[in-house]
């Protein structure tokens, strides 16, 4: 079995230490990758502090991992030693049901995600934090040679779980499009819907990331610091997805979707939200959620960002230096997302 040196904790202190864990000789359809680099998703950081739920630790969390793969199982048809790989936020789903028929693996009732979760073997699942990776080639997408390495990483979960809801809910040209929080999902959100066709617009807690957002390709940024600003916006928006983990003015957001418009959640605050439903009745409304996305979106997004040369922002790091950029992603310090360079560990 090979063994991959790894970061990992083992409480919610969460303070990162490395480690080895071994992984699977690939089986059959499986294949090996060499990991490269691993972004830090803020969910991440809500598995290793448990703060959706208790942790199983010791815990290598990672989601967003991009690498070589050096090792392919007998049956392997759309892999070969050499390739560029990335693997996303889950690792298995069982291929059969209606969801996973329909491209939406993500919620089959047996689908396993990529760590923190209980594998087919009852084993519990690592995930990027690390240098290696045995998956299922299903479970695995391609990286054209014209993204580099670290700049791919993030779009495995935050690039997807724009892209999911914002091809769903019609962004193109013409739709007016808003993305409240410019952190790791929301910078991704701002260049995706840009390059639909939308025009753009970034609801952030202070105009401090405004050029940022203008260069990404938003036509406007707002402070929701400024609420008589906002009123600009008034029933204006066709689309607004809100990456925010933490508890908003849902009553004020939603008086600036048009009617017949959209507010969508990606941002999972752990506490429950309040919302007044004539915030929607009044208009026709709809608010919804949306998680990751399925394996097929999964590749059209990473096709897309190399075909409109979307670049993610992100600052390069060393595996020691993981416990204090946990602090600096919730202080909103990262810009835009924190890759791990697996060859430090
Ligand atoms: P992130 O990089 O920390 O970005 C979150 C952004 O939210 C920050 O950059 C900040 O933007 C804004 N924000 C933070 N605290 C705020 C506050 N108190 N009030 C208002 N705005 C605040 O995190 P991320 O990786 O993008 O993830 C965001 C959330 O999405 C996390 O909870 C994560 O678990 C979740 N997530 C969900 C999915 C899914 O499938 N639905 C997938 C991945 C992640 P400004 O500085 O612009 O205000
Ligand atoms: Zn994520």
């Amino acid at each position: 079995m090979p063994t991959v040196r790894a970061y990992a904790v083992d409480d919610p202190a969460a303070q990162f230490h490395p480690t080895t864990i071994e992984r699977r000789e690939p089986g059959a359809n499986e294949i090996f990758i060499a990991v490269k680099y691993c972004g830090i998703c803020h969910s991440d950081i809500h598995n290793a502090r448990s703060e959706w739920r208790p942790g199983n630790y010791p815990m290598v969390p990672g989601h967003e991992m991009v690498g070589e793969v050096t090792a392919v199982g007998a049956d392997v048809t759309r892999f070969k030693v050499g390739d560029r790989a990335g693997v996303g936020c889950y690792v298995w789903s069982c291929g059969e049901c209606e969801l996973c028929r329909t491209d939406r693996q993500q919620f089959c009732a047996k689908a396993v995600y990529t760590y923190n979760a209980i594998d087919r073997d009852g084993s519990v699942t690592q995930g990027g934090y690390s240098q290696g990776i045995t998956v299922a080639e299903d479970y695995a997408v391609h990286v054209p040679e014209s993204i580099p390495y670290e700049a791919a990483a993030p779009i495995l979960c935050a690039g997807v779980t724009l892209y999911s809801p914002l091809k769903r809910w019609g962004t193109g040209p013409g739709k007016r499009v808003a993305i409240v929080g410019m952190g790791g999902l929301g910078h991704m959100g701002v260049q995706i819907a840009a390059k639909m066709g939308a025009e753009v617009i970034v609801l952030s807690q202070s105009l401090s990331k405004r050029d940022d957002g203008i260069k990404l390709g938003a036509s406007d940024y707002y402070a929701m610091s400024d609420p008589e600003r906002l009123q600009e916006l008034a029933a204006s928006i066709d689309l607004m997805i809100v990456t925010v983990s933490a508890e908003l003015d849902l009553d004020l957001l939603m008086s600036l979707v048009k009617p017949g418009g959209a507010l969508v959640d990606v941002g999972l605050p752990t506490e429950p939200a309040s919302i007044r439903m004539r915030s929607l009745t009044f208009g026709n409304k709809a608010m919804a959620g949306s998680q990751i996305g399925g394996m097929q979106e999964l590749q059209e997004i990473v096709d897309f960002c190399a075909e409109h040369k979307i670049a993610p922002v992100v600052e390069v790091i060393s595996a020691d230096e993981i416990t204090e950029a946990y602090d600096k992603v919730v202080a909103s310090k990262v810009r835009y997302r924190y890759v791990i360079d697996t060859a430090t560990m």
